[in-house]
């Protein structure tokens, strides 16, 4: 009996997750042509690189309103049931004009660092501050070395492990002495810290990023370093390990601005207070244009609303699409779409949400955070993603906006091919010419099919 009611059961399950022969035909069908449309029409692609012009998209910062009010103008252009604003209060740092960085040789001689301010580092106004230098491989080394370093600039040396083959993962053990190295260097008397890049590339541009200030420690200025010249100080270093670097900086923190996400949509045919949220950060960081981190997940999240359209589709649940703001410094009000009336308010339902903030090169797969039955619906969708390249569908995280959004029945992050993604991430290298036009297309290939299996067949 017991048997027969498992038996049961899953055949239950089964029937539950599977599609005739014609709807299967049909649903190939449409993911064909949402993969057509996507690379014939480079719809997004024109569009990200119209925005690219526009330059860097700093939370708080005027170009990045100004290009905020560009794109609502032509999203409203495209005929979709609503485009909105949504207010929020973000973080506001300028870089300003001065980032120096020097070796002091003891002959005098003075060799300039390619630097660059972490995001928002306090300031040395202006005025140099020198120092000895202390090369610490992360954290847990500087622990060791902690009553050698009052007085000192900290440089952490540790480089993204090259043997990994998750580049995220390598980034992810490596970019702690980015977010928290000035605070724990601080803590030991450090006069500021300088970080070797967190970079797959290697070249000398800096890649900034943000750094945390622990309360109640001493904020000190931190600088990330390009890796040809975070090597040549390591050498010198061995050779000299008295020598002296002196740096300036004049970059402001100023109080919290006002800025906005930007949300558009098509609203549902027949189950309107279903939505799936799409969306990536609009704020960037200034050093390039942003076009990689994250302009693109936000133009893929966006052309997922024009193919529909272009392909004549109306959905049955609500697709928004939102442009997020203040990734970069943490995501701190970005959460105003969750906490905001849109959510916890209304009697809307979060079926779903993805996120697209890996990049945007040829898609692999989407990692997925629900309920187990859920997920295995979800996997059996496999075959009709597979015209837009997608390989798996795995359990995992989802992206730093989408995953506050309380109550989503499935979160998404969208997962392109990650080898070049951390040359580009956070330094100039980061522009529209880095950006794979057909690569790019079958990402929004991908998350339009996605969301059309969930707005069409729900959970
Ligand atoms: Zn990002």
């Amino acid at each position: 009996m017991k048997k027969f009611i498992i038996l049961s059961f899953s055949l239950f399950l089964l029937s539950s997750f599977t599609f005739s022969q014609n709807q299967k035909e049909e649903i190939l069908n449409i993911s064909k042509s949402f993969v057509k449309e996507a690379l014939k029409s480079d719809w997004g692609y024109n569009f990200l690189k119209r925005l690219s012009f526009l330059g860097p998209r700093l939370s708080g910062s005027e170009n990045s309103l100004k290009s905020l009010f560009w794109a609502k103008k032509e999203i409203e252009k495209l005929g979709f049931s609503k485009v909105w604003l949504q207010p929020t209060l973000v973080d506001h740092w300028e870089r300003g004009s001065i980032e120096e960085a020097e070796i002091i040789e003891s002959s005098g001689k003075k060799i300039n660092l390619h630097i660059a301010s972490l995001g928002p580092s306090v300031s040395t106004n202006g005025n140099w501050i020198s120092g000895n230098v202390m090369e610490v491989k992360g954290i847990d080394e500087l622990k060791k070395v902690k009553d050698k370093i009052k007085g000192k600039i900290v440089f952490f040396n540790r480089p993204m492990e090259k043997e990994l083959v998750d580049t995220f993962r390598a980034y992810g053990r490596a970019v702690r002495q980015r977010t928290m190295g000035a605070s724990e260097a601080a803590k030991y008397g450090a006069i500021a810290v300088i970080v070797r890049s967190v970079t797959t590339k290697y070249d000398n541009n800096p890649h900034t990023g943000v750094v945390i200030y622990k309360k109640g420690i001493k904020k000190i200025p931190a600088v990330a370093i390009g890796l040809i010249d975070a090597d040549i100080l390591s050498n010198k270093l061995k050779k000299n390990p008295n020598l002296k670097l002196r740096l300036r900086l004049n970059c402001k923190t100023y109080p919290p601005a006002k800025s906005y996400n930007l949300i558009a949509e098509i609203k549902g045919s027949e189950k309107p207070n279903e939505v799936i949220v799409l969306g990536g950060h609009f704020d960037s960081w200034d050093l390039g244009d942003g076009s990689v981190d994250d302009g693109s997940g936000c133009i893929q999240s966006l052309e997922v609303l024009y193919l529909f359209k272009a392909l004549k589709i109306k959905p049955k649940r609500t697709i928004r699409v939102i442009f997020f703001m203040n990734e970069e410094f943490g995501s701190k009000n970005s959460g105003a779409y969750t906490y905001g009336k849109y959510s916890e308010k209304s009697k809307e339902v979060h079926l779903a949400a993805i996120e697209s903030d890996r990049g945007a090169a040829v898609p692999r797969g989407f990692t997925v955070k629900t309920d187990k039955k859920t997920f295995n619906k979800i996997k059996s969708w496999l075959p009709y993603l597979k015209p837009a390249l997608i390989e798996w569908i795995k359990p995992g995280g989802s992206g730093a906006d989408v995953s506050k959004i309380k109550g989503t029945i499935a979160q998404f992050g969208y997962v392109p091919d990650v080898q070049r993604y951390f040359d580009y991430h956070h330094s100039a290298n980061d522009r529209f010419s880095a950006i794979h036009r057909r690569e790019f297309e079958l990402g929004s290939a991908s998350m339009a099919i996605l969301t059309y299996l969930i707005s069409e067949y729900g959970f």
